[in-house]
C-alpha cells in the first residue's frame, strides 16, 4: 500500500525562493572582479535570478541546454547556478585551471550553447575561441563600464538583466531533471562529466544541512573558498539559503593575506576549502599574531588535512571539520562534525580522531572491497577500495559509456579509487589512492598522461610520475625516469617538451634518474614502492 502524501518534485530554485521568503535578513557579500565589495540579500538575488532566467530565454536557451560558467566565487555566479537550473537548463561549471586541451574537450563534449565568463578569464576564451563551436555565445560577467575589448563578439551580463521582469514563472519539472554538470579528471583519457539532478542536489543540500547546520546557526557568515567551478562548492550554494547563513565570496583573491582581511572584516565564522588555502591563511595568522575576528570553524577537504594543520587550528580555538568526498558524490560523503565526547578529549587523542576522514553522512553508504573482490569488515584494520552508494552519487558519466561501465560494480556501487579502512565506530580513514592521479593544490594531474608525454621525449626510456608530499600544494608531481642514453635531458628540456599538453602547474617539479623502475609481481611499475621510496623526498624549493 502506498502512502497518501503529496508528491512535490524536489527543485533547486525552491531553495532560493525559500531563502527570499524565510531568511530576508540573510544574503551574500562578494569581492568583485570590478575591485569592490558587493552586498545583496537572498531576496535581491532571487529577483535578479528571475531577470537572468528571462535573459537566458532571450538568448535562446531551452530546457536541457548546457550553459557554461567560467568564473570565480561571486553573486553573479550564484545567480547563474539558480537561473540556469531553475529554468530547466543545465549549469556546466568549468575549472579555469584546466589545460587548454581539457577545456576545449569539455566545452565541445558538453555542447555548451552559452558561456558566462568573468572578466579575468576573457583571455582564456580568446585563446580557445577558434577551437570552440562557432555559435557559442559569450557573456562577460560585468557591467557596460567594465566590459573589456574583445576580438570576438561578447554580450554584457548586466545589460542582459536590465529591464527584465523581477519575477519568473519557474517551470515545475520532474525532480530527476538534470541540473548541473561538472567534469572531473580521469586517470586516463579525457575528463568525465558528473551530471547532477534537482533531486540529487536538493537531497545533498538537506543531508549536509542536517549535519553542518547545528554547528553554524542562522545568520552565521560562511566563506566558501572552495570554488563554485568545482563540484558545487561542496554544496554551499544550496545549503546556505536553506539554513539562512550568509555567503562571503572571495572572488579571485585567495592568498593568505586577502582571505585573512576578508574574514576579519566580515567576521566569518566558518570557512570551507582545501588544505593549500589554509596553509596560506595559517601563515598570515602567524604574521598577524591572531586569528581573524569571529573565526570559529574550518571545513577541510579535497585532500587529507595534515595533523599539524588540525592542531594549529584547534589550539587557536577553531573547530576543524575534516570531510571527504568527490565530484561524483556532489561531493560530500563524510563529515568531521564530532560528538561532544570527542571535542572534550585531550589534544593528541582528539587529533587521532580528527585526522581521520570522519563518518558518513546520511544518504551515503560505504563499503570497502579487498583485492580478492570480497567485502571487508569495518574493523579499522582491513583495507580495501572504497565503494559508495547514495542519493547524490553518480550512476555513470555524461555521454561516456565506457567510463560509466568501469566506474560501477555489479551491485551498482561506485568505485572511488580511494583505498580506505573503516573503524567499528564508523570513522573512515583514507589510506592511499588506487587511481593514478596526483592532487596538487586541490586540482588533479593524471600521472599516466604525464608519463605518456614524457616518454615521447627521445632522452627517456621509461618513467613513472609520482605525487610527492609538498608543504604548500599537498602533492607535486616528480618524474622517476630511466635515461635512454648518456645524454640525459634537463628538467627544463623536459618541461618545454611537455608544456604544450599541460597547464604549467601540472608539469613535474623534478626528475629523479634511476637505473630501473621497481616492478610488481605482474610486471607493472610499482608506484606503491616508488611512493614508499620517496616518502622522505625533499622538494628542491624547500630542501
Ligand atoms: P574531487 O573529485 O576533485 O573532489 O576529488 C575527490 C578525491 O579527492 C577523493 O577521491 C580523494 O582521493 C581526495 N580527497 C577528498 N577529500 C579528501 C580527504 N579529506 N582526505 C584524503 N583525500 C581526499
Amino acid at each position: 500500500m502506498l502512502g497518501m502524501m503529496m508528491h512535490r518534485p524536489l527543485s533547486i530554485i525552491s531553495l532560493l525562493e525559500y531563502a527570499a521568503e524565510a531568511h530576508p535578513d540573510a544574503g551574500m557579500v562578494s569581492v568583485r572582479t570590478e575591485g569592490d565589495l558587493h552586498r545583496q540579500s537572498y531576496r535581491e538575488c532571487f529577483a535578479r535570478t528571475a531577470q537572468l532566467a528571462h535573459a537566458l530565454g532571450k538568448l535562446g536557451v531551452k530546457p536541457g541546454d548546457r550553459v557554461a560558467t567560467l568564473a570565480w566565487n561571486g553573486y553573479r555566479h550564484l545567480e547563474l547556478y539558480y537561473a540556469i537550473s531553475g529554468s530547466g537548463a543545465i549549469c556546466h561549471t568549468i575549472n579555469p585551471r584546466l589545460s587548454a586541451e581539457q577545456a576545449i574537450y569539455i566545452i565541445n563534449h558538453a555542447e555548451d550553447s552559452v558561456i558566462f565568463v568573468d572578466t579575468h578569464f576573457v583571455p582564456i576564451i580568446a585563446g580557445l575561441k577558434e577551437h570552440l563551436p562557432s555559435d557559442l555565445k559569450v557573456v562577460i560577467m560585468t557591467d557596460r563600464a567594465h566590459m573589456p575589448d574583445t576580438e570576438f563578439e561578447a554580450l554584457c551580463y548586466e545589460e542582459l538583466l536590465d529591464g527584465q521582469p523581477t519575477t519568473y514563472d519557474w517551470p515545475e519539472m520532474d525532480e530527476n531533471t538534470a541540473s548541473g554538470l561538472c567534469y572531473t579528471s580521469g586517470t586516463t583519457g579525457n575528463p568525465k562529466g558528473a551530471l547532477y539532478s534537482h533531486r540529487s542536489n536538493v537531497l545533498h543540500a538537506l543531508m549536509v544541512a542536517a549535519i553542518m547546520g547545528p554547528g553554524l546557526g542562522q545568520g552565521a557568515n560562511v566563506l566558501p573558498v572552495v570554488p563554485l567551478f568545482h563540484v558545487n562548492a561542496w554544496g554551499l550554494p544550496y545549503v546556505a539559503p536553506l539554513l539562512g547563513v550568509n555567503l562571503i565570496f572571495p572572488g579571485a583573491a585567495m592568498d593568505g593575506p586577502s582571505i585573512f582581511k576578508l574574514m576579519d572584516s566580515e567576521k566569518v565564522y566558518s570557512a570551507w576549502g582545501v588544505p593549500t588555502i589554509w596553509m596560506g591563511l595559517l601563515a598570515e595568522i602567524k604574521a598577524q599574531g591572531r586569528p581573524p575576528e569571529g573565526f570559529g570553524d574550518v571545513v577541510i577537504g579535497g585532500s587529507a588535512a595534515p595533523r599539524s594543520m588540525i592542531q594549529k587550528f584547534e589550539e587557536m580555538g577553531v573547530n576543524v571539520n575534516h570531510a571527504w568526498g568527490m565530484t561524483e558524490m556532489s561531493p560530500i560523503g563524510t563529515h568531521g562534525a564530532q560528538p561532544p565526547r570527542v571535542n572534550a578529549l585531550p589534544m593528541e587523542e582528539k587529533l587521532d580522531i580528527k585526522q581521520r576522514q570522519g563518518r558518513r553522512c546520511w544518504g551515503v553508504d560505504l563499503k570497502i572491497v579487498g583485492d580478492d573482490g570480497q567485502r571487508q569488515p569495518h574493523d579499522g584494520k582491513a583495507i580495501g577500495e572504497l565503494f559508495v552508494r547514495g542519493n547524490a552519487v553518480v550512476s555513470g558519466y555524461f555521454k561516456n559509456e565506457e567510463a560509466s561501465a568501469k566506474a560501477m560494480d555489479a551491485d551498482g556501487w561506485f568505485g572511488t579509487g580511494d583505498v580506505a579502512s573503516i573503524s567499528p565506530d564508523g570513522y573512515l580513514t583514507i589510506q592511499d589512492r588506487a587511481k593514478d592521479l596526483i592532487k596538487s593544490g586541490g586540482e588533479w594531474i593524471s600521472s599516466i598522461d604525464l608519463e605518456n608525454v614524457a616518454m615521447a621525449h627521445p632522452g627517456i626510456a621509461s618513467c613513472a610520475a609520482i605525487g610527492v608530499r609538498h608543504p604548500k600544494w599537498d602533492e607535486r608531481p616528480v618524474l622517476v625516469a630511466v635515461a635512454a642514453d648518456e645524454s640525459k635531458p634537463t628538467l627544463d628540456d623536459l618541461r618545454d617538451h611537455m608544456g604544450e599538453h599541460f597547464a604549467k602547474w601540472q608539469l613535474p617539479d623534478d626528475i629523479i634518474w634511476v637505473d630501473a623502475l621497481p616492478l610488481t609481481a605482474t610486471g607493472k611499475v610499482s608506484k606503491l614502492t616508488l611512493r614508499q621510496q620517496l616518502s622522505d623526498y625533499k622538494h628542491p624549493e624547500v630542501a
